[in-house]
């Protein structure tokens, strides 16, 4: 039997930066050695998506300036059957500026009000300094994702957006190195059902080949009511760089 997973990209011209796109290919292409058959789905402005029909879907991050072209779109056209989509389980990943419209606002640092689909339990408030650089974290416990513990990450992260977390998420992982959700508070990402959103260019997913097969695998799940098991892949050369990263940030 060959599965098929429904991939949608958000915005792709609007919000893709610093290789976000990467994560669209790794998905794309990790299906592919394993005979899956991906339909991708790009999602502009303007676009009527049967989300019910979405299995996985993925938004990237941006500038404020293209979070403000598709915003009101977003929040106005897709918010009401995505947010329907989110609390049954869509398998969805969201990335920095993506992940700050997945929550309930962001405000940004030159004081604009950008409306989020309040999905995620999550507020995003602009600083006067940016949040730059290397980041290493570590999936928490209380996330809940059934893989290893100890499960670690790495990405990059540029974001003037802090995000503080609501009662209703629980965060993604503790940071490692780097500032993560605010800075602040140790925390990076949040999760919410099969939602994921994080501060983590990379990107993430080619860097973190562990991650993007938790995600196929939710959505395979989803789609077939039984967990998949995925044929195992030639990571050994992801997984160096991985741990090399993790060597520059962390003591490993
Ligand atoms: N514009 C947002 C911020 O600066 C998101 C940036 C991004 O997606 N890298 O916080």
């Amino acid at each position: 039997m060959t599965y098929r997973v429904r991939l949608a990209h958000l915005y792709p011209d609007q919000m893709n930066i610093y290789g976000d796109r990467g994560n669209i290919l790794s998905l794309t292409q990790r299906c592919a050695w394993r005979g899956i058959a991906l339909e991708l789905l790009p999602v502009g402005a303007g676009a009527d998506v049967d989300w019910a029909s979405v299995d996985l879907a993925f938004f990237g991050g941006g500038q404020d300036s293209g979070q403000a072209l598709i915003a009101d779109d977003f929040v106005q056209r897709q918010g009401p059957l995505l947010r329907t989509a989110i609390d049954a389980g869509l398998v969805l990943l969201a990335i920095c500026g993506g992940y700050q419209l997945l929550g309930h606002y962001f405000l940004t640092h030159t004081g604009e009000r950008l409306p989020g689909i309040g999905a995620l339990d999550v507020h995003t408030v602009g600083g006067g300094t940016r949040l730059i650089g290397n980041i290493a974290i570590e999936i928490d416990a209380s996330a809940q994702l059934a893989l290893p513990t100890g499960t670690r990450l790495v990405g990059f992260e540029n974001h003037s957006g802090r995000t503080y977390l609501g009662a209703g998420v629980r965060p993604l992982g503790r940071v490692l190195a780097g500032h993560g959700n605010n800075g602040e508070d140790g925390t990076e990402g949040a999760v919410y059902r099969n939602t994921f959103g994080c501060y983590m260019h990379g990107s993430l997913l080619p860097k973190n080949p562990q991650f993007a097969d938790y995600l196929i695998g939710l959505a395979l799940a989803r789609r077939y009511g039984v967990a998949a098991t995925l044929a195992p892949l030639d990571d050994q050369l992801e997984m160096a760089a991985q741990r090399g990263m993790l060597e520059r940030l962390v003591r490993v």
